[in-house]
């Protein structure tokens, strides 16, 4: 194989010698997000844990994006820990180091149970056996064009940028497995595609807890909880996301018709 540079005059030079390795990549650009050590210490430089408890929910919250950085070893999960315990208060960065541990969690879960990664830990909760959901992501879930102008705006966002906020990430989730009834495993496999963090264990069991393979019930959401933390970042009016409207009650009965309590 030959040798490959590693020195380039600038970010554009870097971007067309990658577009002469892959050359399927046709016109996409590059995503935003800058790799490197300086990049993640300028992120790590400007994380505020305290605004992180209180906001880390709504789309435009006080998130910190390490995520591409933490994944690829350019920052570590210690350092991250270690920067937060000297910005102050513990109780008011207790929040955020809770998330970190989340990482953490799914990185031992994976080490001890490999084969939990592709595989249904538990049946689903919903009703519904795994044979009942799709074995194929329909393609206006892959090209941002489905019924709902939020889902088609994470999409895109995530082809893009290779990056999702939490929240995006649970509603695109949910929005494949219970609302389109594709099995999990198809959603991840999108994910890993594209996310720059993407990882099998945070991904993959993500989608196990969402899908309810590996938690007591499904996660689902509706339209004012959509509205209240996504409004601010992607389109999420009713006449444009109208399979979401309803309340729970009403919600559960709609999704899971077979599921006890519903
Ligand atoms: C369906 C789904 C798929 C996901 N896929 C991935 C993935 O492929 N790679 C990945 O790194 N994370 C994944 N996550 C977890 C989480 O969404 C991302 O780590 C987080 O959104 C990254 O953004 P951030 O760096 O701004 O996070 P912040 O909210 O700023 O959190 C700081 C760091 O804590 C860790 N963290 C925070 N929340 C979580 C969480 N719930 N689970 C695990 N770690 C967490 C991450 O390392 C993150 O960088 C997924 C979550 C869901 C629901």
């Amino acid at each position: 194989m030959d040798k490959q540079p590693t020195q380039f005059n600038d970010r554009a030079a870097l971007i067309a010698h990658v577009k002469t390795l892959s050359p399927g990549l046709g016109d996409e650009t590059a995503s935003a997000i800058e790799g490197g050590r300086a990049a993640g210490e300028a992120l790590l430089a400007a994380i505020d844990p305290a605004a992180y408890g209180s906001s880390r929910n709504f789309l435009d919250g006080a998130v910190t994006r390490l995520s591409p950085y933490i994944r690829h070893g350019i920052v570590t999960l210690n350092e991250v820990r270690n920067r937060a315990l000297e910005m102050g208060d513990a109780k008011l960065i207790e929040k955020f180091i809770q998330e970190l541990g989340w990482r953490d969690f799914w990185q031992r879960i994976y080490a001890q149970n490999p084969d939990w990664i592709w595989h249904d830990i538990e049946a689903y909760k919903t009703g519904f056996s795994a044979d009942d959901y799709a074995d194929t992501l329909p393609d206006d879930i892959t090209d941002g064009e489905t019924d709902s102008a939020a889902m088609n705006h994470f999409i895109t966002e995530l082809k893009t940028s290779g990056y999702l906020h939490n929240h995006a990430r649970m509603y695109l989730a949910a929005y494949i497995v219970h609302w389109r009834r594709v099995k999990w495993q198809c959603g991840a496999r999108f994910f890993l595609t594209h996310l720059l963090d993407g990882d099998p264990a945070s991904n993959n069991l993500s989608f196990q807890w969402v899908a309810s393979t590996f938690a007591n019930k499904p996660y689902f959401f509706n339209l004012d909880n959509l509205q209240k933390f996504a409004a601010m970042q992607a389109p999420c009016d009713f006449h444009h996301n109208k399979c979401f409207a309803g309340s729970y009650d009403d919600l559960a009965l709609r999704l899971f018709p077979h599921m006890e309590g519903a």
